[in-house]
């Protein structure tokens, strides 16, 4: 992606979304800011984006729900005119618990979104990305986290292992679709500064656990934004099925 391209950034009206989407416009890219309730967020967004130059568009579609992933995409095509990448960053988390806390309920949540949701956005952007099916190719990275391969025991067991649901399917559908044009690849975040440990119960969380971290420091959405830029782009054109920790050191 060296040139203007249209990218799709789920949930890319708060946090590391809002980040991407930011810097992917300001690298010339047309942005669909992706969210599910907060309409207010992404409208504000756009219009900050629009305002310096950028082209930006906001689209409702909680990814969990298949009609309306479909809508997203083709809402996207419709009024952009094609796709040519896609970010699957929309993700939850829960309130801190021990596994045998866990209602069927949460995990059900937490997989529909961060592991089902991902799926069927990959799904709606290899059919009309792929060259087997007359697309122009492009380009994928899922967000997943250093929760996966760390387990989260104590917080969110739940959340840690559909992260690694898409590292998994990272490496799988990397490999399915080299051959037609397309690069997957995830960014794996550590402790990120944004909403989302709040929405969890646990605001200070970043603030908390920052000692364990080598750097000794929270990281902010723009240096996860950077790696997930770079990874659109051709720079990373030999880069396929790749997990790229941004962690502050592991
Ligand atoms: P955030 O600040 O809580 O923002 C979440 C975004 O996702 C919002 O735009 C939200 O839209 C959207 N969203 C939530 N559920 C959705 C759904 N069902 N359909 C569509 N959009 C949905 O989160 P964040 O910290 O930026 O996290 C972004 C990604 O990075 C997530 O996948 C997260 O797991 C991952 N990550 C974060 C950290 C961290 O420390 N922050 C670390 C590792 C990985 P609304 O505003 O409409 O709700």
């Amino acid at each position: 992606m060296s040139q203007a391209h249209v990218v799709l950034i789920t949930g890319g009206s708060r946090g590391i979304g809002a980040a991407i989407a930011r810097l992917a416009a300001a690298a010339g890219h047309a942005v669909v800011v992706n969210y599910a309730r907060q309409a207010d967020a992404a409208q504000r967004l756009c219009a900050d984006i629009v305002a310096t130059g950028g082209q930006a568009l906001a689209l409702q579609a909680d990814v969990a729900q298949e009609a309306e992933v479909v809508h997203l995409f083709d809402e996207t095509v419709r009024q952009l005119g094609r796709l040519d990448a896609l970010v699957n960053n929309a993700g939850v988390v829960g309130p801190a618990a021990r596994v045998d806390e866990l209602s069927a309920e949460r995990i059900t949540r937490m997989f529909a979104t961060n592991v089902l949701g991902s799926f069927l956005c990959a799904r709606e952007a290899v059919r009309r990305m792929s060259t087997r099916h007359g697309g122009a190719g492009g380009a994928i990275v899922n967000i997943t986290s250093r929760a996966a391969d760390l387990g989260s025991p104590g917080e969110y067991v739940d959340y840690a292992a559909s992260k690694a649901a898409l590292e998994t399917m990272t490496v799988g559908l990397a490999r399915e679709v080299a051959r037609e044009g397309i690069r997957v690849n995830a960014v794996s975040p550590g402790l990120i500064n944004t909403g989302i440990h709040a929405s969890g119960g646990q605001p200070d969380r970043v603030q908390r656990f920052a000692d364990r971290i080598p750097m000794g420091r929270g990281g902010e959405p723009e240096e996860v934004a950077r790696a997930v830029l770079w990874l659109l782009s051709d720079q990373a054109s030999y880069v396929t099925g790749a997990s790229l920790e941004v962690s502050g050191g592991r």
